[in-house]
């Protein structure tokens, strides 16, 4: 499904290289793969052993560099960035990597995630004078590492990270060191490749295949990576606890060529579908998925269940974002231009619409209205992951539960909200199974916390939900 008019964002993607002549370019073109995880700002820092350069700015990558800035961006090492824009945040002084400069040390941050206690901290910070100049968690690291004094890089990292807690996949560039860091649990993806003699990292794989880079491996949860002129080396900020990564960014987020968690994303979205054949069979004549991330679950569901799979619907490309439309009534108007069910394909027919997710339930009930104005006689509703009934603190926006469909009303009664003949969901065994399927949970388990309610951290009182726009 088209993120911006199901309501759920990915908040956003990180990308780093190190010890390559055309470090900028080589970002610029891995922020490119990484776009559908963030389209309201980019950035790059780059380092040329003695000075930072930075150019970022808000829009799509290719607007923030359309004049020839990444040429400008000297050096052999840069970090990148692409956001999806927070409510009172979206401004450019939250567009990443931040950039903290002082006598000694700059330090440029990039970040991927929520921080669960950041409110905390930011009052800590403020309390002890710090001034804080952006509503951006990345800034509270920033505050933390540089209140260590005068210590190794590496250590005021380390002593900063023992202080936040939530979910964070970050990197961090000076003028001679490259830091990689992912939280105790590994809830947001983040991988390390190679390109010749340079080192890649990046919250997808999918990155690493447009630039020519070849997979090396995870980083791990705790972990704490360090590149400077010295090489590669790591260390445990803190024992890594189970693996709890993001299901969503399987069912969803992520792109189907990517690989997370050494899983590649089609695949286990296809296991998904079958899974959902398997727990929820149905008579129909043709199934039909969501473009664009329910095509792989649609795909296994018409496989496992023996009923032909057909394009009923299709992207019309081109169209204006939906969520910068005011009113209910036109981002309804908006599914209507960005989606058409093909006539010929269903009309007179019993159709499977497979969808990745609801949220809100405003989407699915406009596409199963295109359905039936096409001719379709019956349509039975197949969602490839488990109702979302709780809010994510860890940086996606699943909307708040006031606005969740599945918190405020039973199946049956979203089957009627929604006018489908029938409605089903994946189960959280299915979901899980699907990703995970024999492998080891330590290193491997998945966070389903929008779904059971069961967090993987510790909440608190005043741990913020991020409030995306509209
Ligand atoms: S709560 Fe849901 S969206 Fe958030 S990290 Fe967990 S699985 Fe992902």
């Amino acid at each position: 499904m088209l993120a911006e008019i199901k309501g759920l964002n990915e908040e956003c993607g990180v990308f780093a290289i190190w010890g390559h002549e055309k470090a900028a370019e080589m970002t610029y073109y891995g922020l490119h793969a990484l776009q559908h995880r963030g389209q309201e700002g980019a950035g790059i820092v780059t380092t040329d052993g003695e000075k930072l350069h930075t150019h970022k700015g808000v829009g799509l990558i290719n607007d923030v560099f359309s004049t020839g800035e990444v040429s400008r961006l000297q050096g052999h090492a840069a970090i990148g960035h692409v956001r999806y824009a927070t409510q009172g945040g979206g401004g450019f002084e939250n567009v990443q990597p931040l950039v903290f400069r002082s006598q000694t040390t700059s330090m440029a941050l990039a970040h991927n995630g929520n921080l669960v206690n950041a409110h905390a901290l930011k009052s800590q910070l403020e309390a002890q004078g710090s001034i804080l100049q952006t509503t951006s968690d990345t800034e509270v690291i920033a505050h933390l590492v540089k209140r260590s004094g005068n210590v190794p890089m590496e250590d005021a990292i380390s002593s900063a990270l023992s202080m936040i807690k939530g979910a964070y996949a970050f990197s961090i560039l000076t003028e001679d060191q490259l830091f990689i860091g992912l939280d105790p649990r590994g809830l947001r993806p983040l991988s390390i490749g190679r390109l010749g003699d340079a080192y890649v990292v990046a919250s997808e794989t999918c990155a690493f295949d447009l630039i020519g880079a070849t997979y090396e491996r995870e980083v791990k949860p705790g972990e704490l990576i360090i590149i400077d002129e010295n090489g590669f080396r790591t260390k445990q900020f803190t024992s890594p606890l189970e693996r709890t990564l993001c299901s969503m960014e399987y069912v969803y987020f992520s792109r189907p060529d990517s690989d997370l968690n050494e899983k590649n994303v089609h695949a286990s979205r296809k296991t998904m579908g079958k899974q959902l054949a398997i727990e929820s069979k149905v008579e129909a004549d043709v199934v039909t998925g969501v473009p664009d991330s329910s095509i792989s679950a649609a795909i296994g569901f018409s496989e496992e269940a023996g009923i032909p799979y057909e394009l009923g619907l299709i992207k019309n490309r081109y169209v204006g974002r939906t969520f910068i439309q005011p009113s209910q009534e036109l981002r309804e108007q908006g599914v209507k231009m960005k989606l058409s069910a093909v006539r010929g394909i269903v009309e007179g027919k019993r159709v499977v619409m497979v969808d990745d997710s609801i949220v809100r339930g405003t989407t699915s009930r406009r596409i199963v209205r295109l359905l039936k104005e096409a001719g379709a006689t019956e349509v039975h509703v197949r969602i490839a992951s488990p109702p979302i009934q709780n809010p994510c603190y860890y940086g996606i926006d699943t909307s708040t539960t006031g606005e969740l469909i599945a918190a405020n009303h039973s199946i049956e009664e979203m089957r009627e909200i929604i006018g489908a003949d029938s409605l089903s969901f994946l189960s959280t065994e299915g979901l899980e199974a699907s990703i995970v399927e024999g492998r080891d949970r330590q290193q491997h388990g998945v966070c389903q916390a929008c779904f059971t309610g069961n967090y993987p951290t510790e909440i608190y009182p005043d741990t913020v939900i991020p409030a995306y726009k509209e």
